[in-house]
């Protein structure tokens, strides 16, 4: 089965969000049928409407042979692993994975809705993601 290129968006602002999203990336790079994964650099950024402290931000690209929802409870049972609260909207959090992209699949289920909905609208996520991508492609553009 060809596997499905992937983008997950980290990010957390409780506990030590730096060892957090370092323990989750590999986390993920030793799930069952995932290869190829790729982090980009951390970011430090300011809440989005919402006080607490700064996230530290990042956006990974792997490829799995997953479907897409096993590899959306992977990602919710890391979350919980982590200490993951679920309270209210924008609420301060030690650690949130975004599924962003699976290869061109539009899902729209009710607990999850693929490509997020939200990400074009997110510095501390487009700003990752774009400098994962440019990354990933330096070695061919040159
Ligand atoms: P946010 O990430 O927008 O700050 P939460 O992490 O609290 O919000 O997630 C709220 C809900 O969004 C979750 O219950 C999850 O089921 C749902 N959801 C829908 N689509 C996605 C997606 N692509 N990635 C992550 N969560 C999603
Ligand atoms: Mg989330």
């Amino acid at each position: 089965m060809k596997p499905t290129i992937v983008y997950i968006a980290l990010g957390a602002n409780l506990g030590d969000p730096i060892g957090t999203l370092l323990e989750a990336i590999d986390d993920l790079r030793e799930l069952p049928q995932v290869s190829q994964l790729q982090s980009s650099g951390f970011y430090r950024t300011k809440p989005v409407d919402a006080d607490g402290p700064d996230y530290i931000n990042a956006v990974v690209s792997l490829q799995t042979t997953l479907s897409a929802v096993d590899l959306f409870s992977h990602l919710q049972r890391i979350e919980l692993d982590h200490g993951r609260e679920r309270s209210e909207r924008n609420a301060p959090r030690t650690l949130d994975l975004d599924l962003l992209l699976f290869g061109d699949e539009s899902i729209n289920a009710e607990m999850l809705t693929v490509p997020h909905p939200r990400m074009h609208l997110r510095a501390f996520v487009l700003h990752p993601w774009l400098s994962l991508h440019l990354h990933c492609n330096l070695p061919k553009a040159l």
